[in-house]
């Protein structure tokens, strides 16, 4: 089923939709950070392309357009983001395994979407190419991606999508229109990420500066947090078990939790005193007893090399079990 858009843009996607015949060739949707504009960019995308009965909300979910589309492969449309974004879905590709995924939008990317441009349209509708972050895309690249803004090709439909448009070229800027998405008040944010089932919404949402979209990945990070805790604190050392608790979680998150677990590991030893986790103090002594010092010294140490290739490694749940791994190897 295509989703929606959150329920604060939809007004102004009614607005976008009133007008979709006169559409300009190029958006440039900005906003805070987390609170849906790539939601919005994409539901947009879909209900241009939809070829069915479409509500002033949503495309119609029926379609095969929209059939493509939810698969990921509707022929006149492209999503251009920075590899990381995606690299979960590419490591299969084990020749590139080696290489850190870019952070940036390459060149070689804007090429290949004018490539893509410079053919027909597949369903003689438009064409949509998504650019999300727009600000990661460095001169060189924007400068491209500028000359098929300058020039659009026909039926063609830009949307940037970017939470700082300060950072992007003004003549990028001054090419687009502005579609300025609004937060969400605080009353409606709350509501709708406890019917999220969010617990403890309000506080969770005032954490993240309002943005509900990063509540939500807070909470998931707090959750996984709390499981993968509970099972250290339980003497748990299988590996697969440890990197299922956190199989969600930021891998540099989990080194940071992996990290205080293991400086309170050589803590009780050293001082007798966790100063990370002071509620696990029986467990900590009665798991660190078992250890030799030198051993947890030695995996404190590989964790701070850890923590400095751990944005975004291609395959977080190798990452993990690594490390997981190794923590078992502590007990020789
Ligand atoms: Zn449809």
């Amino acid at each position: 089923m295509i989703s929606k858009c959150f329920p604060w843009h939809e007004a102004v996607f009614r607005r976008l939709t009133a007008r979709a015949e006169t559409l300009p060739h190029a958006l440039l949707v900005h906003g805070r950070a987390g609170i849906g504009k790539t939601v919005f960019a994409r539901t947009l995308a879909a209900w241009l392309l939809c070829e069915g009965e479409r509500s002033a909300e949503a495309a119609c979910g029926k379609c095969q357009a929209c059939g493509w589309f939810e698969l990921g492969n509707h022929p006149d449309y492209r999503q251009v983001e920075p590899e990381f974004l995606n690299a979960q879905s590419e490591t299969e590709e084990g020749a590139e395994r080696s290489k850190e995924p870019s952070r940036q939008i390459k060149i070689e990317q804007v090429r290949e979407l004018q490539g893509f441009l410079a053919v027909g349209t597949h369903r003689g509708g438009r064409r949509i190419a998504v650019l999300r972050p727009a600000e990661a895309m460095n001169t060189a690249t924007a400068n491209a991606l500028l000359k098929s803004l300058e020039e659009p090709p026909p039926n063609t439909l830009f949307i940037l999508v970017s939470s700082q448009p300060a950072r992007l070229l003004p003549t990028i800027r001054s090419r687009c229109q502005a579609v300025v998405l609004p937060a969400p008040a605080p009353e409606q944010a709350a509501q709708w990420l406890a019917a999220q089932g969010l617990e403890a919404a309000q506080t969770m949402l005032a954490h993240s500066g309002y943005a509900p979209l990063a509540a939500i990945e807070a909470a998931e990070q707090r959750e996984a947090r709390d499981r993968l805790l509970a099972l250290l604190v339980r003497g748990e050392a299988d590996p697969l078990v440890l990197a299922d608790a956190c199989a969600n979680a930021e891998p540099a998150q989990v080194i940071d939790w992996l990290q205080k677990w293991a400086y309170d590991l050589g803590a009780v030893q050293l001082t007798g005193e966790p100063r990370y986790h002071p509620q696990a103090r029986a467990a900590l002594e009665q798991i660190g007893r078992r250890l030799a010092l030198r051993r947890v010294l030695a995996y404190q140490r590989e964790l701070a090399r850890d923590r400095a290739v751990a944005q975004h490694p291609l395959n977080p749940r190798l990452f993990l079990e690594s490390l997981f791994m190794r923590y078992r190897a502590l007990k020789g």
